[in-house]
């Protein structure tokens, strides 16, 4: 196998390594997001509101009901009272007035009930309304949440699925290249931040952007087993 053909594979191993750790790292980040935390609280704010807004409702749809039922009752008293009243039975001034002061005594008693029952009904409707603008706001902050939950799986799968992809084609450069080549570009990958070789390109250095001299340059253009290292950076100059 050419040593050229073979620095070219090892260059291209490097490209394939140096951008499947970059998507690792952006992964990572995708995965330790805290972004939609934000989101999620508002949420739950938002349900707590309707539930205690549900429970006062409830409370005092009950209060209602207690208060027809004082008013059944008050009712049927007075009607009572009523018929004994005009029944003709009762002859006794002194117990037709004390008759009469009973029946507008369960009148005023009946006022006052039907009073809290109407302030009850519209207490009612007014947090009925409150709850039907909490349940939208709780609809449209369930939507976006869902919506941005989706598009950081959708992300984060792509995303896996090229460090995949690059992981293979790694394993198979790495499989084309020589094990000593492979083991000296292991030993310098630390030193060198991941970038052992570098292009030549329109006479420069393709990591530092050095002019390269000529020497370096003809000595690149010759190729073989030993790539000269650029005289800015130290990396291994390749011409592809
Ligand atoms: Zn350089």
């Amino acid at each position: 196998m050419s040593k050229d053909q073979e620095l070219k594979w090892l260059y291209q191993y490097q490209e394939v390594r140096r951008r499947q750790s970059k998507l690792e790292k952006e992964l990572e980040e995708l995965l330790a997001d805290h972004s939609l935390i934000p989101l999620a609280n508002k949420l739950t704010l938002v349900a707590g509101k309707m539930a205690s807004c549900q429970e006062a409702i409830s409370n005092r749809r009950k209060e209602m009901k207690r208060w027809e039922e004082e008013r059944t009752k008050l009712r049927y008293h007075r009607e009572e009272s009523e018929k004994d009243l005009y029944g003709g039975k009762i002859t006794s001034p002194k117990e037709l007035t004390q008759l009469e002061k009973k029946i507008a005594e369960y009148r005023q008693a009946e006022e006052r009930v039907e009073e809290g029952i109407l302030q009850a009904m519209y207490d009612v409707e007014e947090m009925e309304k409150k709850l039907a603008g909490l349940g939208k706001e709780e609809a449209g902050l369930k939507e976006e949440l869902a919506k941005r939950r989706a598009g950081l799986e959708a992300k984060r799968s792509a995303l896996q699925k090229e460090v995949a992809a690059l992981q293979k084609e790694g394993e198979r450069l790495a499989g084309l290249v020589s094990p000593e080549w492979k083991e000296r570009f292991e030993r310098l990958r630390e030193r060198m931040n991941g970038v052992v070789l570098a292009p030549v390109k329109d006479k420069t250095c393709g990591h530092c952007h050095v002019l390269v001299s000529a020497g370096i340059l003809e000595k690149a253009r010759r190729g073989g087993a030993a790539p000269p290292g650029c005289e800015n950076c130290g990396r291994l100059l390749v011409v592809l």
